[in-house]
């Protein structure tokens, strides 16, 4: 099976904390699959109620805004649906509630590919910056919903009487700007990125130095690439083994 007839099945459900996290980290590969006959869903825990230093928008103001901005630019993707769940912003916690809420979705969809933060990556020293708390929380409770969650029958009965069936999850891309194995070639696609990142104009102040940083990572992830690859997007992957 050459590769665009295996991405032609992929199905993929992108975990984020808020809404823009997809789309900085994910969208150039997003919608390379798309292009090739994926299918791919978002799926995005918060409000988005902080992200905003402008003291007068409210909270409910805020979140409708940045759920325009996140459906408007899955639009321009292609994505089959993004499921929006409003946990407040800031205030993820991994437990029972969120992770039935994710087990729930990735039955729904049955995804092949999940993509998600790297709970342990804390911070990035060469991007001076710290990972969101609630970009960890993300990642750790998607990683448990994943497994064992997802698959294990006698977890939510109550999801098995809805039709919901377990479901095992072939792959997962875990987010992580530092520590890569696994790299998508966005070459073709890296413009269609900067026009979805430039959907969530609430959030950068300078859209355009943003969207430049953003391209200088891409195209230095690109170098790691065999053979190179002018832009990429960097996962650490991890092929989970079937249930034996
Ligand atoms: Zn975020």
């Amino acid at each position: 099976m050459t590769k665009e007839n295996m991405n032609a099945k992929k199905i993929v459900l992108a975990v984020g904390a808020h809404p823009d996290d997809i789309d900085i980290g994910s969208s150039g590969s997003v919608a390379k699959w798309i292009k090739e006959g994926g299918q791919v869903y978002y799926l995005v825990l918060t409000d988005g109620s902080k992200g905003s230093e402008d003291r007068h928008i409210s909270h409910q103001d805020l979140t409708k805004l940045r759920h325009a901005e996140q459906q408007k630019a899955a639009d321009i993707l292609g994505v089959k649906k993004v499921f929006f769940l409003d946990f407040v912003d800031g205030e993820l916690e991994n437990n029972h509630e969120l992770r039935k809420e994710i087990v729930r979705i990735i039955r729904q969809v049955k995804p092949t590919t999940v993509i998600c933060f790297d709970p342990t990556f804390v911070y990035d020293d060469n991007r001076q910056f710290i990972n969101h708390p609630d970009h960890r929380v993300a990642g750790q409770a998607t990683l448990d919903a994943v497994f064992p969650f997802a698959r294990n029958v006698r977890t939510y009965p109550d999801l098995l009487e809805q039709g919901l069936e377990p479901h095992v999850v072939e792959e997962v891309l875990l987010v992580n700007f530092s520590k890569n194995n696994f790299f998508v070639d966005i070459s073709q696609t890296l413009d269609l990125k900067m026009k979805v990142i430039a959907c969530h104009t609430s959030q950068f102040i300078d859209m355009k130095k943003f969207l430049e940083r953003i391209r200088f990572f891409n195209h230095e992830a690109g170098k790691k690439v065999k053979p190179k690859a002018e832009y990429a997007e960097s996962y650490f992957k991890i092929t989970l083994r079937r249930p034996s």
